[in-house]
């Protein structure tokens, strides 16, 4: 698939992930312990961590969504799990792209299950034209259209992480 355009420049990026950490920090009083959502958002989440002021803890969790090309097929797995408790931790998952909603749906119920004193959820990226189930997301950075896009850690068969900006793929 050929790469069409630059959907976000890497400055715009950099600009809003600085206002997704103060507003995820204004008025937190205890640590954020902060799970990124493996591959896609560990570009986001180092951008994000640098840009909050602490106390701030780091975990990851890694779903397997079911896809043939570009198209979800709404089965979702925990392929990895977390390494510490969340248990009456402040939790904010943090997620490259919302789409569907399934991963979401799932990986918030894995961190409800477990009993945090929160849970919050920040996405660089949100399509919600695509949803197929409601899901609450209370920080997204950009609100994108029905489009596939790559770079900033979002991959198509696994190229494209590297890419500084956020890019449109075309059939
Ligand atoms: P959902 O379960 O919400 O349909 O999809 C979530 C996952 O699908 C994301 O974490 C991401 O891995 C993948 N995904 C959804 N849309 C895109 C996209 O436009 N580009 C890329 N690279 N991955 C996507």
């Amino acid at each position: 698939m050929p790469i069409d355009y630059v959907l976000l420049t890497a400055g715009q990026i950099q600009v809003r992930v600085r206002e997704l950490a103060a507003d995820l920090e204004r008025n937190a009083r205890e640590p954020i312990h902060l799970v990124g959502v493996l591959k896609g958002a560990f570009v986001f989440l180092a951008d994000l961590v640098r840009a909050m002021e602490g106390p701030v803890t780091v975990d990851f969790l890694a779903a397997a969504s079911y896809r043939s090309g570009t198209v979800s097929s709404g089965e979702v797995e925990l392929v990895r799990d977390l390494d510490a408790t969340v248990t009456g931790r402040d939790v904010v998952l943090v997620e490259d792209i919302v789409d569907t909603g399934l991963t979401l749906q799932v990986l918030q119920q894995v961190v409800r299950s477990r009993a945090p004193r929160s849970l919050r959820t920040v996405t660089l990226l949100d399509k919600p034209s695509r949803r197929q189930v409601p899901v609450d997301v209370d920080c997204v950075g950009f609100t994108i259209p029905d489009c596939f896009v790559v770079g900033y850690g979002l991959d198509f068969d696994e190229r494209y992480r590297n890419l500084p900006d956020i890019r449109v793929l075309t059939p």
